[in-house]
């Protein structure tokens, strides 16, 4: 759709939202159309403040580097034509002058013929000299004399005035970005202050009444405000200069207020969160009083990243980045940098790109941009590109992720073994030394802490068991966790072991009750005895386990059939079981006795699991899988491993 939102719309109802959704494309455009042709203003900066900015016009050396005809070694300054039968059987014997070249002496004594002047490297070539002889071709014979045993041709280990740069040549071009050598040239040139793009004041502003700033105690339905600090870091990483204002409540005076002020008093204004055209949802009514044309695009097909609203007011161009932090640092990356680096006066920029093949279908919106965050690893033939993401509330993907891959908009899935472009976050591949995918265990840091601590580079890829196996079979990994149990056999993994696999076996995990302390309904029961009791209370909550989770099918066996009141309630993680019972939005749930401990729980022991690792026995011997498995048969690591709660087997 190509309709432009008018700044003025205001929805009939909830369903009109984004309804004007325009492609990224066109957003792009549109928003770069309200913004360019502008000046670009300059300013003066000293050397030291002007890394990373880009030059405002040409700089023309204004003297020659090096200023005189240098010498560049320790040895004599002659004159050629002197040396010209000189050689190892036939030295030739010169007077020394009376004096010492040394670095910053300028010559006083002509080099005439028959004689020479010492000189060091860096020292200038005084007159008449137009070579200079190593120290170690000569001899001294006697105080006043020195006998040199090769031939020297004319300009030999002098650099000429001017040989370097010369003055009033071009040194460097406006637009240049100045890294660590331009400042080398210029400091050579006696240059102290330049001319630079003035880096745009970007004011950064979160939005929500539930943010709190890092450092401060965090009250319950709070979160930290991830956002202000994602986009200062990003708005000085290309060219600005962020200026962060704190997090202001969803209070549409307060907002309209503190926006006013900012935007006065700088170039940009970048806001997050409160962008979607809910009640509570107050910023992009705003934009519309602070200037014109007000908003150019509120919804792009982007995802993640839908709600990015972009306006320009009076010139200076308006944000409201989505709140989710990787929405924010998506769509802060894909629209908003290239236009900061355009009014810094810098190159668009050149992220290193790979390609990998993609193991797994990735299913796509039809009609979005997609991004995925992808974990590289080495297979067989060539890189291969693991989604990680887990949705864009997770900011942790990021730092699992190497770079992300880009679905069309027009493709609905990215079909499993295609081959994809992925957009490095760093600027090379760094693939990783032991690289584990199936299912995630606390305990697998503890055994992995002395590999990262050697600097080995550990990638664990969270798939859960079966995922696991599947990468394993395919040869993606150096071995995959897991913990099936076999109903047929009444043992864990081993039956599902293939060829080319062989079982390490790791630890056992309790699994069982977790209810808070001092809840009599459960204190000092059995498993099955504190189920029947939950059961018998109408008002107690569970909370369970997802689908396919192992730990589901113990609680489905323990429930016998019931569906008490929470049993929909179903998290993916150990740790949210223990969250939901600590905060008092479940009486009870079953996880494994570390989680339960770490949290303060009451635990009821129920049935051990074996977690155990599916080795891909064809990479058995490289240095990384070795250095685990002595980590995991160490003293060390098997301590660990039972002070966290888990039974090393
Ligand atoms: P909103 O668009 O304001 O409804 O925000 C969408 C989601 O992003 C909510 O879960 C917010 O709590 C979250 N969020 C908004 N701003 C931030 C921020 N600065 N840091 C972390 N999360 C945020
Ligand atoms: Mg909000």
């Amino acid at each position: 759709m190509t309709n432009t939102p008018s700044p003025g719309d205001r929805d009939a109802n909830e369903q009109d939202q984004f309804l004007t959704i325009l492609s990224r494309e066109d957003a792009l455009a549109r928003f770069e159309a309200g913004l360019f042709p502008r000046a670009i203003a300059s300013e003066m900066r000293p050397l030291a403040e002007a890394l990373g900015c880009a030059l405002a016009e040409d700089v023309v050396a204004p003297i020659d580097v090096p200023p005189f005809d240098r010498s560049n070694v320790d040895g004599f300054a002659v004159r050629s034509a002197d040396l010209a039968a000189a050689g190892e059987a036939s030295p030739v014997r010169v007077m020394l002058n009376d004096e010492v070249i040394t670095c910053g002496t300028a010559p006083t004594r002509p080099v005439l013929s028959g004689t020479a002047t010492p000189i060091a490297t860096g020292g200038p070539v005084p007159r008449g000299a137009d070579a200079v002889v190593m120290v170690e071709h000569t001899q001294l014979a006697g105080p006043r004399a020195v006998e040199i045993r090769r031939a020297a041709s004319p300009g030999q280990f002098v650099s000429y005035a001017g040989s370097d740069i010369a003055r009033g040549e071009a040194l460097l071009r406006a637009g240049t970005v100045i890294g660590s050598r331009e400042i080398g040239m210029l400091a050579a040139c006696g240059i102290a202050q330049v001319t630079v793009a003035r880096r745009p004041r970007v004011a950064v502003i979160s939005t929500g009444d539930e943010l709190v700033q890092p450092g401060q105690p965090l009250p319950p339905a709070a979160i930290y405000d991830t956002n202000g600090a994602i986009v200062a870091a990003a708005v000085n990483e290309n060219g600005g200069e962020a200026v962060f204002l704190g997090a202001v409540a969803d209070d549409e005076e307060q907002l309209e207020a503190v926006m006013r002020k900012a935007l006065e008093a700088s170039d940009m204004l970048v806001l997050s969160g409160g962008t979607s055209k809910g009640a509570g949802d107050v910023s992009h009514r705003i934009i519309g009083r602070l200037g014109k044309p007000g908003i150019i695009a509120h919804g792009v097909a982007l995802k993640p990243g839908k709600p990015l609203c972009l306006a320009v007011c009076d010139g200076k161009p308006v944000i409201i980045l989505p709140g989710f932090p990787t929405s924010a640092m998506f769509t802060f990356h894909d629209m908003i940098v290239p236009v900061l680096r355009r009014m810094a006066g810098l190159p668009p920029r050149s992220d290193a790109k790979v390609n990998a093949r993609v193991p797994v279908r990735i299913a796509s919106e039809l009609g979005r941009t997609e991004f995925v965050m992808v974990s590289l690893v080495e297979g067989a033939d060539g890189l291969i590109a693991y989604p990680t993401g887990k949705g864009s509330g997770a900011i942790t993907s990021f730092a699992q992720a190497d770079g992300f891959l880009r679905i069309d908009a027009l493709a609905d899935q990215m079909p499993a073994g295609s081959e994809a472009e992925v957009t490095l976050f760093t600027p090379h591949v760094r693939v990783p030394d032991l690289v584990i995918v199936g299912s995630h265990c606390t305990g697998l840091d503890l055994v992995t802490a002395p590999l990262a601590h050697a600097g080995l580079v550990v990638r664990s890829i969270a798939v859960g068991s079966l995922g696991g196996l599947a990468a394993a079979k395919r040869g993606e990994c150096d071995f995959a966790p897991i913990h099936l149990f076999d109903e047929k056999t009444g043992t864990y993994n081993t039956p599902y072991l293939s060829d080319g696999l062989e079982l390490v076996p790791g630890w056992r995990r309790m699994q069982g009750i977790v209810f808070r302390k001092g809840d009599r309904r459960f204190e000092g029961l059995s498993a099955e005895d504190a189920v029947r009791a939950a059961l018998a209370d109408p008002a107690c909550i569970m909370v369970n386990r997802n689908q396919g989770a192992g730990t589901r099918i113990l609680i489905d066996r323990l429930l016998g059939g019931a569906r008490p009141d929470g049993y929909w309630n179903q998290p993916r993680s150990h740790n949210a079981v223990a969250a939901a019972v600590a905060q008092h939005r479940a009486d009870w749930g079953m996880t494994i006795a570390p989680v339960a401990h770490a949290s303060n729980l009451g635990f009821i022991p129920f049935a051990e699991e074996h977690y155990d690792f599916a080795l891909v026995k064809a990479r058995k011997q490289r240095p990384a899988v070795q250095a685990f498995l002595n980590a995991l048969a160490s003293d060390e690591g098997r301590a660990a491993l039972a002070q966290a709660g888990f039974r090393p087997a």
